[in-house]
């Protein structure tokens, strides 16, 4: 194995989890092959990518499963080792929004010490937004997680996304 001096290398799985096409495989695209599709691709079953992430004293090599959405994943397994999710809705459909107390739940009972990040996925498409920020915000208040405004189509917001799941993967607790 290589090591450079002090850093520490770690290998974390991570799932991308929200209803269909909020844009899961999108965010995944963007941020590990730096490209957008207008196409939608179903996503059957699992896909599995793999990026190294660098940080300042830490090298993460991510596991980032994208799971089709719509589905219970608490009895599949699919779920089993994730380290932290990201869990995502779409600003155009309102009714997106109730998967993340859902998912939360679900990666909650997989792993009770799981770091989660809300992302609010497609800001660009701002003249069809109906999503508004006084329903996004108290739900994700009642999450208890951050929230990242994201678009996988200009990539605002991504690799922050990406990055700040990465960073609390590697940050040990307070003590
Ligand atoms: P998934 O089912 O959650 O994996 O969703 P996809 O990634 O397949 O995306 C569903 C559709 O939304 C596709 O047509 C994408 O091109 C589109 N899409 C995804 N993210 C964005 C975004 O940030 N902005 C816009 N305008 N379209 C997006
Ligand atoms: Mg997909």
């Amino acid at each position: 194995m290589l090591t450079v001096s002090e850093d520490r290398i770690y290998q974390k799985k991570i799932c991308l989890l929200g209803e269909f096409a909020v844009g899961k495989t999108s965010l995944i695209r963007r941020f590990v092959e730096k490209r957008f599709d207008e196409k939608y691709l179903t996503t059957v079953g699992v896909m599995v990518s793999r990026k190294k992430v660098s940080l300042p004293a830490s090298t993460v090599h991510l596991l980032i499963w994208d799971l089709a959405g719509g589905r219970d994943f608490s009895q599949s397994g699919y779920l089993t080792g994730l380290a932290g999710a990201l869990l995502v809705c779409d600003l155009t459909r309102v009714e997106t929004l109730a998967a993340y107390q859902r998912y939360a739940t679900q990666v909650r009972n997989v792993n009770p010490n799981a770091h989660i990040i809300l992302l609010a996925n497609k800001s660009d498409l701002t003249s069809t937004r109906s999503l508004p920020d006084e329903q996004l915000f108290p739900v994700a208040q009642e999450v208890g997680a951050p929230l990242l405004m994201t678009s996988a189509k200009t990539g605002d917001q991504v690799e922050q996304a990406f990055m700040m799941l990465a960073e609390r993967l590697v940050t040990p607790p307070p003590l």
